[in-house]
């Protein structure tokens, strides 16, 4: 029996998406991962307090923020398999899904909420302090009390490194955006607006060499790309953004990708390459990358979805 629906991915997109087609009656069949491309749950699952995410005045932790919304999928009648999708072949519908069991579904309409992991540096000291100082995302946890009225850094220097540098001026004493060559990659706008910012020191031809700190993060030691030098800075935290890596492996040819592995979607919409194949959060947004837009463009993804299985009928 082929699924009207099937859902890849179980961060906010692919449960919001669940949950909208629950309530929809499509009786959803959604694959939450297991350990490709992160844990099930998404990137909520190593975020700490997220004050950003509208109904929680005193903030919710991320993980508490996914088992809610898995429990409300589930309740709403949505059924899980805790599998990674390990191909699919979407030249003819119904479409087929294989999991990493070897299990072969079909379904009528797919969405595609495989999120995107942020890209670390490969560091001990990193793995050591991530959560307590380090983070991958200034949007979601620059606010945090401690990192008020300290000096903060951003590595990386492509736009989401600006204009997370940027929104860490609200809070911090001062800001260091640490790259690693003499140029940024950043829009000429954005640099523009970081180059001359009074709170930002922009430190050139640098990598990090090691993440110093006991309990939580208190500096960085940096290596000087050109020179070899090191030396070090001050720090309550730091923030990668040296880009992200979308989950789209299992796609393999299947639709059409950016350069970067993204899934492109047509405009105002989630509808991808495939007729009958909707992308929802991380996986086709190079931009916004919140929790809450993810979740909206699940909404969205239902939506299309029940427009083209509608359309078909
Ligand atoms: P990018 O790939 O553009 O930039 C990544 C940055 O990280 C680069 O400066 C790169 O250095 C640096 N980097 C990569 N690996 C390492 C490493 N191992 N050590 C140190 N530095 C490293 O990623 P972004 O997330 O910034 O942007 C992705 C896309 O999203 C882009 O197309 C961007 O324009 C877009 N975007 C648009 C926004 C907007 O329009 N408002 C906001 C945010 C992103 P190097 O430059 O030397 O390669």
């Amino acid at each position: 029996m082929s699924e009207k629906v099937i859902i890849i991915g179980s961060g906010p997109a692919g449960l919001t998406a669940a949950i909208y087609a629950s309530r929809a009656n499509m009786k959803p069949l959604l694959f939450e991962g297991f350990q490709d491309g992160g844990i099930p749950g998404g990137q909520l699952m190593i975020t700490s307090l997220v004050e950003n995410f509208p109904g929680f005045p005193e903030g919710i932790m991320g993980p508490s923020l996914m088992s809610n919304m898995r429990e409300q999928a589930v309740n709403l009648g949505a059924r899980l398999i805790m599998e990674d999708v390990i191909s699919v072949k979407l030249d003819v519908r119904p479409f087929t899904v294989i999991s990493s069991s070897e299990e072969t579904y079909t379904a009528g309409a797919l969405i595609i909420a495989t999120g995107a992991l942020a890209k670390r540096l490969p560091l001990d000291s990193e793995k050591r302090l991530w959560g307590r100082g380090i983070s991958a995302c200034a949007v979601c946890d620059g606010a945090l009390p401690v990192f008020r009225n300290n000096p903060l850094a951003v590595i990386g220097g492509g736009d989401t490194a600006v204009e997370e540098a940027l929104h860490l001026t609200q809070f911090a004493s001062k800001v260091y955006l640490i790259h690693r060559r003499d140029e940024l990659r950043a829009s000429k706008i954005m640099q523009e607006r970081i180059l001359n910012h009074p709170k930002v020191e922009i430190l050139w031809n640098k990598t990090v060499e090691e993440f110093i700190g006991d309990k939580s993060l208190s500096a960085l030691r940096l290596r000087d790309t050109v020179t070899g030098e090191l030396s070090e800075i001050t720090a309550a935290g730091a923030f990668e953004a040296i880009g992200h890596q979308p989950n789209t492996a299992f796609l393999k040819d299947q639709l059409e990708l950016d350069s970067q592995g993204y899934i492109i979607t047509k405009s105002s919409s989630t509808a991808t390459s495939k007729d009958g194949v909707f992308a929802a959060g991380d996986v086709q947004d190079t931009k916004y990358r919140q929790a809450i837009t993810a979740a909206a463009s699940g909404c969205q993804a239902v939506i299309d979805t029940e427009h083209f299985l509608n359309f078909l009928s």
